[in-house]
């Protein structure tokens, strides 16, 4: 079907509106037609081919909220009209091991929106079907798209590493993702830190349901102290005083795609068993329990909305961090 995207010919060159060609959706997948779209940070990296992997031309936009407008031959059309959610991840294979056991983001051939595929800031998106949402009911289209790139990075560890609720849990840097992690984990139960290059955030990390905020100076007085910290920053940290913040078993929860090597002294993990972890966004059953999770308890992206047409805008903003907390693209006026 013919769509009109919002397209990038080379690394670091702006958006230009486009008309394309979308491919039919396979057996397995459905036709999304795109309302709002959030602006992740990692569509910043593959604009900029930060990371090595886009193929230009790139269309980028991988927190999508949509209405099913097609489906293929092995979905069941009474989906059709459904408000779904798209992130990150498009497809995986469904049989491998990763797949059948429930984590097929860590699938070897999982496909990502927006690599070697046509991404969210266009009319029209495919994915298969596994892999979009369904939106319950109580959460506002407007502003669920960045749940199910930032929301789900964050939510993640929450699930996969068994936080308790009588955890004490940092979050380092209160950004797009920062902001929903502490949401997440206020709502889970957890005594939570934030800490922030940026002291002028501290009431608005409050109002995400901190109950202290330091500065990220302030580090080294919380030496033992937090079961959790989920590390949203992408530049290198003083990582020995964020290790030695972790309470025995403790861990460091990597999201922030910082591209230099991570330094530890081995006593830091040796001495009292902490230890360093990541993960990739997360699986569709996690993102079904997130989006209930976020309705009941009110959990939700603060959100600036543009119109699709002033993304270049948008990106210019988000490069300089000039967002609270997240951009979304609004599509509805596209003909
Ligand atoms: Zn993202
Ligand atoms: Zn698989």
């Amino acid at each position: 079907m013919n769509i009109t995207t919002w397209q990038s010919r080379e690394a670091c060159a702006p958006l230009e509106r486009q008309k394309a060609v979308l491919h039919a959706p396979a057996t397995d997948e459905l036709v999304l037609q795109v309302l709002h779209c959030g602006l992740c940070h990692s569509d910043i990296s593959m604009l900029d081919n930060h990371w090595g992997m886009t193929s230009f031309p790139l269309i980028p936009g991988h927190e999508v909220v949509g209405r099913v407008v097609s489906v293929g031959a092995g979905v069941d059309p009474g989906v059709i009209g459904q408000l779904r959610g798209l992130g990150w991840i498009s497809g995986s294979c469904s049989h491998c091991c990763q797949c059948l056991g429930g984590t097929g983001n860590l699938c070897s051939s999982l496909e990502a929106t927006i690599v070697g595929r046509s991404g969210g800031f266009a009319s029209h998106v495919t994915a298969k079907q596994d892999w979009t949402i369904p939106l319950p009911k109580g959460m506002d289209p407007a502003d669920a798209g960045p749940l199910f790139c930032a929301g789900i990075t964050v939510f993640s560890p929450f699930i996969d590493e068994a936080i308790s609720p009588t955890a004490h849990v940092a979050v380092i840097g209160i950004g797009g993702l920062g902001h929903l992690a502490l949401q997440f984990a206020r709502a889970w139960g957890c005594e939570v830190t934030a800490i922030t290059t940026n002291l002028a955030k501290a009431n608005e990390a409050i109002s995400f349901g901190a109950h202290q905020v330091k500065s990220i100076d302030q580090l080294a007085d919380q030496a033992g102290r937090f079961d959790l910290v989920i590390n949203t920053v992408n530049k290198p940290l003083n990582w020995s005083a964020v290790m030695a913040s972790l309470a025995p078993r403790g861990k460091l929860h990597q999201l922030g795609a910082v591209l230099d090597p991570i330094h530890l002294n081995a006593f830091d993990l040796i001495m009292a068993r902490r230890s360093i972890t990541g993960s990739p966004t997360s699986s569709p059953a996690s993102l079904l329990k997130m989006v209930e999770f976020c309705v009941r308890h009110n959990i939700r992206a603060q959100v600036e909305h543009l119109p699709i047409d002033r993304v270049n805008e948008a990106i210019e903003r988000l490069r300089r961090g000039d967002v609270r907390y997240r951009f979304v693209l609004d599509m509805h006026e596209i003909k």
